[in-house]
């Protein structure tokens, strides 16, 4: 314990209880609901005005409360609980026993452990928390939550990317269904993320050389269980200022701050590590944004008198590239002159010439990072089976063959940070001791038939309840600051009744989502939702970015039928769709509708979400749920069909959503016998969650990175290495 800000809040605290400023530290506690009960419990008001920020907590709660929980025996005892499950972790990762010994996940499954550099995972978002607004959507998610299982197997891993000053932007809808942007600056002291400090401990400054200046950055670290996540911030007085703003926001639409910004991340990340004494030995490029660090790997081998093609192919020997972009306008791309702008002179350092410079991103006369990323990575992948597909079909023109080599590995949730407490009781009961080490074997969940349909209805009538009051609670607060018209307290779910279907709709309105195809059929969406027998409701949640007036406009489209009193208050509009919101709403709806149009949803996640808290998915056969339907564990919308008009496909998929909602999912949920329980639902939730839960994780996920990406990386990286040494 040696980092100054831990120490200085561990000495603010009571001696019983000063390793909680360890806790609030190492974002482990994001994980481990029982950690997050004891924050809770400490102050519960407090903890509800943070955000759930443990530091913030600690640092504010009044001496005479601490001082009172040193004797509240149900503190202690969690707290000693915690810190045991703590300390275990931090010894090795979640832990397998064999014959009395101890192995980490990644030996048990490949064997001795890990004996080279950790993986370097370099992306553009990271979305841990939600505190730590430093994501946008699902990439940052998976992103975070692919390091939360590297820590939980043992397999050494960095990640880099940006401690964003002003985080994304906070949502609010107006009366008139608007979306307007707030972006708040972050408190980074108060934040669990400590400041890298070197020798002297100084905080660590890193200089950059770009065209006509020097670019500074310093560096704040999340711990994130095992694995350190570091955080760029060119936030310094020494900058120019559009320097500065560089990691103000995600995703800028300005083309300089954004080639400006990939520069940052793709180069500062090499310094960085290189700083800290850190060698990767597979370097994992998140989405084209990082790229640019093979330039500086490059450049370093350069110097040392390398030739330059050579230095090329021992930078792709280890690096892989993960796209996540079926979308052309997704893939980030540059005129070559803007590329001269900000790049200009760097060919001359590598030994090339500005052709040669240019050929390397060259995606049909502009520069893209998609391409770029592909000629810099030994390998490359997609992030479900049909996305791989679509993938090589969108990258084929590069290659004389017409063969891209891109594969697939489909992405995963991380169990344990989207599992509803109560559920995890459930199965911690009935799965056996130690489930979560066996989370991804489909074995484990054959279990799951032992669990009563009375003790599963309970779990799953707890967390509606709960999404219920979370969003009456939420409603309240924003109706005590004077700033809303009660018709958005009644579009904002007050009226929601938990016993009767709940049916969630979350994700970026981005346009081929999708989120206004009920509304093709008004009438008949008010008939499902005025039922007064079974009647539906839906609650829509999700952010259009700041300069996307089409999806703004799909906001307001919606918000218009949900304030319409004839919605009855059953359709529900959640503002600032954040990791919390997702996180009450896929634990406690019924429905996850998913309605992309075919075939631009790369994978999806937030359905794996809900479909491990016990919701069943309705989607079209997109991105996953092509690999994860089965016919009998939830419903397709639509056939595997993409329709080459696109009202076409609209007008087919709306059809097939309402027929399937009026004969199969409403009746089928509101068949309860004489006790209130729903039976042959509860057969199709088992059904969804045997299926889903260990197939879509990032347990299994990291082990087909391991299997077929990091281990025979890093064996290129030995051979590399080892032509290094020859050469010197
Ligand atoms: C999981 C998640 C996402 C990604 O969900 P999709 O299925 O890709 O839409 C986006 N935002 C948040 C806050 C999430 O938790």
């Amino acid at each position: 314990m040696t980092d100054p800000a831990v120490e200085s809040l561990c000495s603010l605290l009571p001696k019983r209880l000063e390793r909680l400023g360890e806790i609030a530290y190492n974002l482990w506690w994001t994980w481990h609901p029982e950690a997050q009960r004891l924050f809770q419990r400490i102050e519960p008001v407090l903890w509800e005005q943070t955000n759930h920020n443990p530091v913030r907590l600690l640092r504010q709660v009044p001496r005479r409360v601490l001082n009172s929980a040193v004797h509240d025996s149900r503190v202690l005892s969690l707290y000693d609980r915690t810190l045991e499950d703590f300390d275990r972790y931090m010894a090795s990762g979640e832990v397998q026993a064999e014959r009395g010994e101890l192995v980490t996940l990644y030996e048990q499954y490949f064997g001795e452990s890990w004996r080279n550099g950790p993986v370097a995972y370099l992306s553009f978002e990271f979305g841990l928390h939600e505190v730590l607004p430093m994501y946008a959507g699902g990439l940052g998610v998976l992103a975070a939550d692919h390091l939360k299982e590297a820590s939980d197997m043992g397999l050494p891993m960095v990640g880099v990317g940006f401690l964003y000053l002003q985080g994304y932007f906070r949502q609010r809808i107006t009366e008139d269904g608007w979306q307007e942007a707030l972006y708040e600056p972050l408190d980074f002291d108060n934040l669990p993320i400590t400041q890298v400090l070197d020798a002297s401990g100084n905080p660590l400054v890193i200089q950059l050389e770009m065209v006509g200046r020097v670019v500074h950055f310093r560096v704040w670290k999340a711990q994130i269980g095992c694995v350190p996540l570091y955080l760029i911030d060119t936030g310094l007085h020494e900058n120019r200022p559009e320097d500065r703003v560089l990691t103000q926001r995600l995703y800028s639409p300005d083309p300089d701050t954004r080639i400006n910004q990939e520069l940052v991340l793709g180069i500062g990340s090499v310094r960085l590590l290189r700083a800290l004494g850190i060698q990767p030995s597979v370097w994992h490029l998140n989405e084209g944004h990082p790229a640019f660090t093979a330039l500086e790997r490059v450049r370093e081998l350069v110097q040392q008198g390398w030739e330059f093609a050579r230095a090329l192919e021992a930078v792709r020997s280890n690096t892989l590239f993960t796209t996540h972009t079926p979308v052309p306008a997704g893939n980030d791309r540059f005129p070559q002159w803007h590329v001269d702008r900000h790049l200009r002179g760097i060919w001359n350092v590598l030994g090339i010439s500005r052709e040669e410079f240019m050929a390397l991103g060259d995606d049909r006369g502009d520069f893209g990072m998609t391409p770029f990323a592909l000629r810099v990575s030994a390998k490359a992948n997609g992030v479900s089976r049909l996305h791989g597909e679509v993938a090589r079909a969108m990258w084929q023109w590069m290659y004389p063959n017409g063969d891209a080599p891109i594969s697939h590995i489909t992405n995963g949730i991380h169990t344990q940070t989207w599992l509803a407490r109560r559920m995890r009781k459930l199965f911690d009961r009935y799965l056996g001791v130690g489930w979560i080490n066996r989370l991804d074997d489909p074995e484990t969940w054959t279990m799951l038939d032992e669990i009563p349909d009375e003790a599963l209805w309970s779990v799953r009538k707890h967390l509606k309840r709960k999404l219920a009051s979370f969003m009456r609670e939420r409603a309240r607060a924003k109706w005590v600051t004077h700033t809303q018209h009660p018709v958005q307290t009644i579009a904002s779910g007050v009226m929601i009744d938990p016993n009767a279907l709940i049916i969630g709709f979350a994700r970026r309105f981005a346009t081929y989502k999708r989120a206004t195809l009920l509304l093709q059929h008004v009438d008949r969406l008010m008939r499902l939702v005025n039922n007064p027998y079974q009647p539906v409701q839906i609650v829509f949640a999700g952010k259009a970015h700041p300069s996307d007036e089409p999806g703004k406009r799909l906001i307001q489209q919606l918000y218009q039928v949900i304030k319409n009193a004839d919605a009855a208050g059953r359709l529900v509009f959640i503002e600032d769709y954040d990791i919390n919101v997702a996180r009450h709403l896929v634990q406690g709806v019924d429905v996850w509708l998913n309605t992309p149009r075919r075939p631009y949803e790369a994978s999806g996640t937030s359905g794996m979400k809900a479909a491990l808290n016990g919701a069943i998915n309705l989607s079209v056969l997109d991105g996953w749920w092509c690999e994860g339907w089965n016919g009998r564990n939830g419903w397709a919308i639509g056939s595997e069909q993409t329709y080459a008009d696109e009202d076409e496909q609209d007008r087919a998929d709306a059809l097939s959503l309402f027929e399937l909602l009026e004969n199969v999912i409403v009746p089928m949920y509101y068949d309860m016998d004489e006790e209130g329980i729903p039976r042959e639902w509860l057969k199709w939730v088992r059904e969804s969650i045997r299926t889903i839960a260990p197939q879509f994780s990032t347990r299994r996920m990291l082990r087909e990175y391991i299997t077929e990406m990091y281990l025979p990386l890093a064996c290129n990286a030995s051979a590399a290495l080892s032509l290094d040494a020859n050469h010197g």
